[in-house]
């Protein structure tokens, strides 16, 4: 594995924190979700610190494609039917927001920020694509609908959001984190009442906001039965074309260019399964664009809600003081932003328009519940010693990267054990 992001940007170093610590709201986590919250409290006036496991931005971050966009595949037609057309317009509006709220900021940071469309196409035809853009059309928003999206291969068709945007989201972090109160190398433990434990200090704080990826507290909120994690692969090749906006396939690859490079993704499966992985990608790289020459790969994961709207909001109604920000299901950059602006009117008391739709404790009557309890099930009764400190579920082996990974919930872990993504909180025998 080889990041193209963190080539050449280096974290930005911060002290561990020693000893104890008061301040209004803590922020755990220094992904892209925990310093928007950062940046935002930080730019309201309210005293905050963040406090990161490692570096900031060497999470899932460094793992994304940093594709600004409200297209997250197709979600409008489907959450006006699961839900109503007020919550299709609130996710639609939420995103759009944070386009612009990215591009705004990026007018005073240096981070490769592009204008762009983004593309969603269909090689059959046969994905009510039509719909969705007349859908999003009558929400306010100029979807255009197309059978020539000018990509460099024929595809049935596609809909089109004009204006979107790419970046660099390291550059992008980095900068964003300058002058907040961040202690690194610092890793919470547990939070009981108003303290929360790390292994050399201590945090008393109003309000904390867990931005940790996947959530750590697993007696409240049920944060483990509500998402799964999904893996993703990522092949950047030189001596590929151009293409002038982001692309996604329905069901399949996505593409977007970083300079000369065009990042090519998929091979998407649950952690922990199998699934298409590099091969897949490198299979639709080469048979689309002969001559293209790989100079970096690299997978990550990222949270599956159970309806694919994240959850941002209060932790659980018996944690009323704790925030979480989690379940991006592949889009956390918008949706990171959207949390920003949501729990930092939520510390304050302030309403705020998008809060119902990514409320954490909506119902979890989805088909999807059945699959992830059925999986975690299946996956106790395996007969084996490996298992996943987490929650103790088998964990299998992952021959692309080398690690060991809990189909459960996602938590991985590299060839000797060592914790490599949460929720698990510390290393497994393996
Ligand atoms: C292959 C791939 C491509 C993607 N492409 C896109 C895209 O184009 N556009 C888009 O919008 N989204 C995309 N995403 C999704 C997006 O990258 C993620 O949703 C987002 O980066 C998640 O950010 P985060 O802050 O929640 O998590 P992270 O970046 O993982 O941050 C969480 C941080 O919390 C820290 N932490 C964890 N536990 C503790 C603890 N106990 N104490 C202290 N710190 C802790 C971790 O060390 C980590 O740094 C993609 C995802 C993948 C996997």
């Amino acid at each position: 594995m080889n990041y193209l992001w963190t080539e050449g940007v280096h974290p930005a170093t911060h002290k561990k924190l020693e000893g104890e610590i008061s301040t209004e709201v803590c922020v755990i986590g220094g992904g892209m979700a925990g310093i928007l919250c950062a940046a935002r409290l930080t730019e309201c006036g309210i005293d905050n610190i963040l406090v990161e496991a490692k570096e900031i931005g060497r999470g899932i971050t460094k793992g994304t494609t940093a594709v600004l966009t409200a297209q997250h595949d197709l979600p409008y037609v489907e959450l006006a039917k699961k839900y109503d057309e007020e919550r299709a317009k609130q996710y639609l509006n939420a995103n759009l927001e944070a386009v612009e709220k990215f591009r705004k900021s990026a007018e005073k940071i240096d981070c490769d920020m592009e204008t762009c469309p983004s593309v969603m196409y269909s090689l059959t035809g046969e994905d009510n694509l039509r719909e969705e853009a007349e859908f999003v059309n009558s929400l306010g928003f100029p979807a255009v609908y197309t059978s020539n999206p000018k990509l460099p291969f024929a595809v049935a068709d596609a809909v089109i959001y004009p204006d979107m945007a790419q970046f660099h989201p390291l550059k992008f972090l980095n900068a964003a984190a300058k002058n907040l109160n961040i202690y690194s190398n610092t890793f919470v433990n547990k939070i009981d009442g108003k303290t929360a434990f790390t292994d050399d200090g201590r945090i008393n704080a109003n309000k904390y906001i867990i931005a940790t990826h996947f959530p750590f507290i697993n007696q409240h909120g049920m944060f483990f039965m509500k998402q799964y994690q999904k893996c993703s692969y990522v092949i950047a090749y030189k001596n590929a074309p151009q293409i002038h906006c982001t692309a996604n396939m329905r069901g399949g690859f996505y593409f977007r260019n970083y300079k000369d490079l065009l990042l090519i993704g998929g091979g998407d499966h649950r952690t922990g399964k199998k699934g298409g992985g590099y091969e897949a990608v490198e299979e639709f790289a080469l048979s689309h664009f002969q001559g293209a020459k790989e100079a970096y790969r690299w997978s990550s994961q990222d949270c599956m809600t159970l309806d694919n709207i994240p959850y941002i909001g209060i932790y659980s109604k018996s944690l009323p003081d704790v925030y979480v920000a989690t379940g991006f299901n592949h889009w956390g950059m918008t949706t990171s932003m959207a949390a920003a602006d949501i729990l930092c009117d939520m510390v304050q008391g302030k309403s705020n328009p998008y809060s119902k739709a990514f409320a954490p404790d909506r119902s979890v009557m989805h088909p999807q519940l059945f699959c992830n309890l059925g999986a975690t099930v299946a996956d106790f009764v395996i007969p084996t010693t490996k298992r996943c400190s987490h929650l103790g579920c088998a964990l299998r082996y992952n021959k692309a990267e080398h690690s060991w990974d809990c189909p459960c919930h996602g938590s991985r872990f590299d060839e000797n054990g060592s914790l490599i993504d949460n929720p698990a909180m510390r290393n497994a025998n393996v």
